[in-house]
């Protein structure tokens, strides 16, 4: 049995980010979708709201489950018994860095090995801090969040928006 662990922060999860999780389920028997939660910056959504958005968006695909973890990927991909880690590559500023952590995980862990997808290239501008910045200025991101999501991205950054300039007084 082929199960494949695809890592990350998912804050929150994009089109871009499922629609690799459509192409990687499609070609391991278990895909783990696993949401990092010792991020150096503080997150907008906690682990648990982007644990819960991503089985939102991912109930129609019946080899999905969804995890948090913390630590090494590579570490939590041994303990799934998986033998690849996922990767989305949207171009060359993400590849240098993707490269170097595939080649450290090789060495960590040479039974694991990186599965790279190339982003669709409806979805190659999305990130997720392109989401929460277009939607800071209440732009529109319905193209870059699963529809179900939208609202619940708009009403987070508000608050997070009151809770900033209640404590700056303005
Ligand atoms: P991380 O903080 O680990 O980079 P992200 O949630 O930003 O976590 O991304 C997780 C993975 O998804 C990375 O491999 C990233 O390159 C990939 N990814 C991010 N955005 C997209 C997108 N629009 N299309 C395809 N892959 C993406």
């Amino acid at each position: 049995m082929a199960t494949a662990v695809y890592p990350g922060s998912f804050d929150p999860v994009t089109k871009g980010h499922l629609d690799i999780i459509e192409r990687a389920a499609s070609l391991v028997d278990e895909l783990v979708v696993a949401v990092l939660k010792n991020n150096a910056k503080t997150p907008l959504f906690s682990e648990e709201e982007r644990v819960k958005m991503i089985k939102d968006v991912t109930g129609h695909i019946p080899n999905v489950r969804v995890e948090s973890f913390s630590g090494l990927s590579v570490e939590f991909a041994k303990q799934c018994g998986a033998k690849f880690i996922v990767r989305g590559l949207r171009a060359v500023t993400d590849f240098e860095y993707e490269l170097q952590m595939a080649q450290t995980n090789r060495s960590l862990c040479p039974e694991v090995d990186t599965l790279f997808f190339a982003t669709d290239l409806n979805y190659a501008y999305i990130s997720s801090t392109i989401t929460k910045e277009i939607g800071s200025y209440g732009g529109d991101i319905s193209g870059f969040v699963p529809e179900q999501l939208v609202d619940q991205v708009y009403e987070k950054i508000a608050s997070r928006q009151r809770n900033e300039s209640r404590q700056t007084g303005k």
